[in-house]
């Protein structure tokens, strides 16, 4: 097991890539924190892989509210008594061109996506310094590295800052033994995904050269390997994950 007795907390877990990481986290041996801001989802999850209780705590946690996102490390804390990972995955995309973008919704993109990367690594920061070791793992996206048609500069836009963040903590972190990396992934089926026209979907992964659809734990598998000790000399990276859509 890659994470045998490692406490992750997840953001955004309740489905999607979010529920894959931790599923996949899970049968890597580690004790998890499931944040979302749906509380029943993360709940429900937390019920269907640990019946005991005593592996997995589920959080109502909104990645863009400080207060509530120190409480819910605090708890994380009681229960484990460490925190060794933090994955910022929680994030949410609009599909609107700039004709149709509001400044609210430009906004309401950055805020979730990039200030609540900001917002989680600040908080979990102290905790991960206290033991000179942690693993901060935060999910992007191809749409950063390149923009793509139709996902809203808005997206693009965090996706990139989230990136850019990405380098300059590793940068400061990595003296205290903090690792911090992203993954792009390309797109990836999921429920919401697949509730578009399959052409739309073909689109964006227009050029891919390997012939199967992104799947949440192709994914996952990464954050693993990204959180275990097999990464110990990769920090700062942003990881393309797209069946080779973008080769360079
Ligand atoms: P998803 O299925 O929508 O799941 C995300 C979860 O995060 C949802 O339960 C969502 O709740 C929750 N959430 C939204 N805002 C939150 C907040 N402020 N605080 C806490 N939780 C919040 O998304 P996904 O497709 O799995 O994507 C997960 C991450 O991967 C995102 O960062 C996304 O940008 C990135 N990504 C996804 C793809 C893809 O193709 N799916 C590709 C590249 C990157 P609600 O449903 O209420 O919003």
């Amino acid at each position: 097991m890659l994470l045998k007795d490692c406490v992750a907390i997840i953001t955004g877990a309740g489905k999607g890539l979010g529920q894959s990481i931790a599923e996949e986290f899970f049968k890597e041996g580690a004790l998890l924190a499931l944040f979302d801001i749906q509380y029943d989802l993360v709940e429900n999850l937390a019920k269907k892989l640990d019946s005991s209780g005593k592996k997995i705590i589920a959080i109502k946690a909104d990645v863009t509210d400080e207060i509530m996102i120190k409480n819910a490390m605090e708890q994380v804390f009681d229960k484990f008594g460490k925190i060794d990972i933090l994955i910022n995955n929680a994030g949410i995309s609009l599909h609107k061109t700039i004709k149709e973008m509001s400044v609210e919704d430009f906004n309401k993109v950055i805020n979730i996506n990039l200030n609540g990367t900001f917002i989680c690594s600040k908080t979990v920061i102290p905790y991960m310094e206290k033991q000179k070791r942690g693993k901060i793992v935060n999910i992007a996206s191809l749409a950063g590295r390149t923009g793509r048609p139709g996902v809203g500069v808005n997206y693009a836009a965090s996706k990139a800052g989230v990136i850019g963040l990405t380098q300059t903590l590793a940068r400061e972190l990595g003296p205290s033994g903090i690792y911090v990396n992203s993954i792009c992934p390309g797109p990836i089926l999921t429920e919401q995904t697949r509730q578009y026209p399959a052409e739309v979907f073909a689109s964006w992964n227009a050029g891919r050269a390997i012939q199967k659809d992104g799947l949440p734990e192709d994914i996952a598998q990464l954050a693993v390997f990204l959180s275990s000790d097999k990464s110990d000399w990769i920090t700062g990276i942003a990881l393309d994950i797209n069946g080779g859509i973008l080769i360079r």
